[in-house]
C-alpha cells in the first residue's frame, strides 16, 4: 500500500514492481482511472501537445475534467502550436491547463554565450537549448508531484523500448512515471483520435509525425522513423531532449553548468 507522507504518496520499488505487473496488460484508461485514484491532485499530464498526449489528455478528461495539463513554450514553438493550444483550452474547457516557460536569466546567460541557435553549433549545444528552454522548466513542474503521466510508447524509439505503464522515475526524485500508452501502437492512437473526435495538432496535416520546437522539427519522408525528423543534421545522437531519459554525451555537462552558473550564480542547486 502507498506510504502517506504529509500529504504526498511515495511507491517504493516493491510497490510499484507488483502494481507494474498488475497493470502492464491493462487498457489505457484502467491505467488512469488507478492513477486518479490513487495520486489525486499530485498527478499532471506533461506534455508537447502531439497525439499520444492528446488521447490521454482525452481519456482522463473523462474522469477528471479539470486534470491538469502541463506543457512548455520554450519560445522557438511554431505558431501552429500555439494556436493549437486555444483548440484545446476550447475543447477541454474545464482543464486546467498550464504554460511553463523557460527561465528568463538562464536563457539570456545561453543566448549570451552561444548566440539565439546554439543547436546549430554541435549536439552537447542542442542537448544544453533543449535543458534550459524545455527540460528545466518541466523539472519545476515535477517538483510538485508525486505521479506524471506521459505519452511514451516502446515503438516511438528504441530508447523507449522497455518502458512499463508504471515506473518509478528514479531521474526525477523518484515520482512515479505512468505511461498508459505504452504498449499502443501510433495505428490505435490514430483510431482512438478519429473514433472520439480528437483534436491534433495542425502540422501533422503538413507531414509531421513528430513536432517539437521550429528550428528542429520537420516532416519525415515516407518510410522513415516518426522521430526521424527531429534533429534530422545530427548523427549518432538521441533523438531525445532528456527528459525521459539520462543523455550522457560527456559533453554538454561543463557548458550546461556553466550556463546555470552566471544565470543564479555558482549555487544553482543543480
Ligand atoms: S528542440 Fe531545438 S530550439 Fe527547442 S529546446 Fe531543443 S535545441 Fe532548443
Amino acid at each position: 500500500m502507498p506510504v502517506d507522507l504529509m500529504d504526498r504518496v511515495v511507491l517504493d520499488d516493491l510497490e510499484i514492481g507488483e502494481i507494474a505487473n498488475d497493470l502492464d496488460d491493462q487498457e489505457p484508461e484502467d491505467v488512469i482511472e488507478w492513477a486518479l485514484e490513487t495520486f489525486g491532485e499530485r498527478l499532471a499530464i506533461i506534455t508537447a501537445l502531439q497525439v499520444d498526449g492528446m488521447t490521454l489528455l482525452d481519456m482522463a478528461y473523462r474522469v477528471k475534467p479539470d486534470i491538469r495539463v502541463v506543457t512548455v513554450d520554450t519560445g522557438r514553438l511554431p505558431p501552429e502550436t500555439l494556436t493549437f493550444l486555444d483548440e484545446i483550452r476550447a475543447r477541454y474547457p474545464k482543464a486546467n491547463v498550464e504554460v511553463l516557460e523557460p527561465d528568463q536569466a538562464e536563457l539570456e546567460a545561453m543566448v549570451d554565450r552561444h548566440g539565439p541557435d546554439p543547436f546549430t553549433k554541435s549536439v552537447p549545444l542542442r542537448l544544453v537549448c533543449c535543458q534550459i528552454r524545455k527540460v528545466r522548466p518541466m523539472l519545476r513542474a515535477l517538483e510538485g508531484l508525486d505521479a506524471w503521466f506521459t505519452g511514451l510508447r516502446r515503438d516511438q524509439w528504441a530508447s523507449r523500448a522497455a518502458i512499463k505503464k508504471v515506473e518509478l522515475d528514479h531521474d526525477h526524485d523518484g515520482i512515479v512515471k505512468l505511461n498508459p500508452l505504452a504498449d499502443w501502437s501510433k495505428e490505435e492512437v490514430w483510431d482512438y483520435i478519429a473514433e472520439q473526435g480528437v483534436p491534433t495538432h495542425p502540422l501533422y496535416a503538413q507531414g509531421y509525425t513528430s513536432i517539437g520546437c521550429g528550428p528542429c522539427t520537420r516532416p519525415v519522408a515516407e518510410g522513415e522513423a516518426d522521430r526521424a525528423g527531429r534533429w534530422w543534421w545530427e548523427t549518432n545522437a538521441p533523438k531525445e531532449c532528456g527528459m525521459h531519459c539520462p543523455i550522457e554525451t560527456g559533453g554538454f555537462e561543463h557548458e550546461f553548468h556553466a550556463i546555470l552558473g552566471e544565470a543564479h550564480g555558482d549555487d544553482s542547486g543543480y
